[in-house]
C-alpha cells in the first residue's frame, strides 16, 4: 500500500493536466467574493526536487514539465498554462528548474485569505515531509490543518464547508486496485453532504479494465445523482499496456467557463507534451453544461 511515492512522477505530463485544470478551476470559483474551503484527500508531499534520487530514476518530468519549460514562447499567451508557470517559477532558486509544486502548494499560494485549506495524507515517510513543508509556508497564519489519515474516510468529516462553497481534490494513486471504487464510495457519500462542491477526480488512462471502465463508472454516478459533470483527457502518445500515456480528470460541478478554458490550453498542451505528433485530447460535458 506505501509503495507509491509521488516523488517518482512530480512534474510528470498528468501532473500538468491535473494542476492546471486545478487552477483554472479556482480561478474560475474566485470571482465569487464568498470564502471558499479547498481539500486535497490525497496530497503527496507538497514540493518535489526534480534532481532528487526519485526524479532521477524515472525522468518523468522530462515529458512534463520540463517540456513546457523548454517552450515559453508557446504558451505565453495562454492566461492559465502561463499562471501555472509563474508559479513554478516562483519556486525555483536559480536558473534550472528543480523544485516541482504538489498540489498542496498550488492550492496554498492561491487561497485568499478568507479561504480554508484541508490536507489528507496517509504515506508516515511523505506525510512528515508535507507537514514540514506546510509549517515553512504558514507564514500567512491562514485556515490550513492537515492530517495524516485516510481522505477517502476523512472527506465528509469536512462537508459540507461553513460558506457552503468548497472544492475537493481527489487523486489518488490508483496502485491500490480498490481506489476506483473508493473514489466513487467517497464522492456519493460526499456529494450526500455537499451536493453543489466542485468535485475534480484525476485518474490513468490505461488499457487495465477497471482503469477503463472508470470513467463511465463516474458518469453513471453523475447521471444517476443529476450531477453535471466535465470530462478531459490528455494523451501525449498512443496508449500502450506499459507506462503512462494518458490522464484524465472528472469535474463535478464544473465552474462556470472551465470547458472554455481547457479549450484554450489543452491543445496547447498537446502541442508541447506529445511525442512523435501522437497526442491528442478531448473534452466531453453532459449536455446541460
Ligand atoms: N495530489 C498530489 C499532487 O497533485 O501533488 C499527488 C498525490 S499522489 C498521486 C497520491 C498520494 O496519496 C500519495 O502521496 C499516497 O501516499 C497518498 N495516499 C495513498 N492512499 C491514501 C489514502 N487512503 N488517504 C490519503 N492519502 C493516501
Amino acid at each position: 500500500m506505501f509503495s507509491y511515492r509521488h516523488g517518482f512522477h512530480a512534474g510528470n505530463h498528468a501532473d500538468v493536466l491535473k494542476h492546471i485544470t486545478l487552477l483554472s478551476c479556482i480561478k474560475l470559483l474566485h470571482k465569487k467574493e464568498t470564502p471558499l474551503m479547498l481539500v486535497d484527500t490525497h496530497a503527496g508531499a507538497g514540493l518535489y526536487d526534480l534532481q532528487d534520487r526519485f526524479a532521477k530514476i524515472s525522468l518523468e518530468a522530462n515529458e512534463g514539465i520540463l517540456q513546457l519549460a523548454k517552450n515559453p514562447s508557446l504558451f505565453q499567451t495562454n492566461l492559465d498554462i502561463n499562471d501555472y508557470f509563474q508559479m513554478i517559477l516562483g519556486l525555483q532558486s536559480s536558473q534550472d528548474l528543480k523544485i516541482y509544486p504538489g498540489s498542496p502548494y498550488l492550492l496554498w499560494q492561491s487561497m485568499r485569505a478568507m479561504d480554508k485549506l484541508r490536507l489528507m495524507e496517509l504515506h508516515p515517510s511523505d506525510f512528515p515531509v508535507l507537514k514540514e513543508n506546510m509549517d515553512l509556508l504558514k507564514i500567512k497564519r491562514q485556515d490550513i490543518k492537515l492530517d495524516m489519515i485516510d481522505g477517502f474516510g476523512m472527506l465528509k468529516a469536512y462537508l459540507p464547508p461553513p460558506s457552503r462553497r468548497g472544492l475537493v481534490l481527489i487523486d489518488p494513486s490508483y496502485e491500490d486496485k480498490g481506489d476506483y471504487r473508493a473514489v466513487l464510495n467517497s464522492l456519493e457519500e460526499a456529494i450526500k453532504r455537499f451536493a453543489t462542491g466542485v468535485y475534480l477526480v484525476w485518474y490513468p488512462v490505461l488499457t487495465r479494465l477497471d482503469a477503463k471502465e472508470f470513467p463511465s463508472r463516474l458518469k453513471k454516478l453523475c447521471q444517476e445523482l443529476n450531477l453535471s459533470w466535465l470530462n478531459a483527457e490528455l494523451r501525449i502518445k498512443p496508449v500502450i499496456e506499459d507506462g503512462l500515456s494518458a490522464s484524465g480528470m472528472w469535474i463535478i460541478n464544473p465552474p462556470w467557463q472551465l470547458k472554455e478554458s481547457l479549450e484554450n490550453s489543452l491543445p496547447l498542451l498537446q502541442t508541447i507534451l506529445q511525442i512523435n505528433d501522437s497526442g491528442s485530447y478531448t473534452i466531453e460535458t453532459n449536455p446541460t453544461t
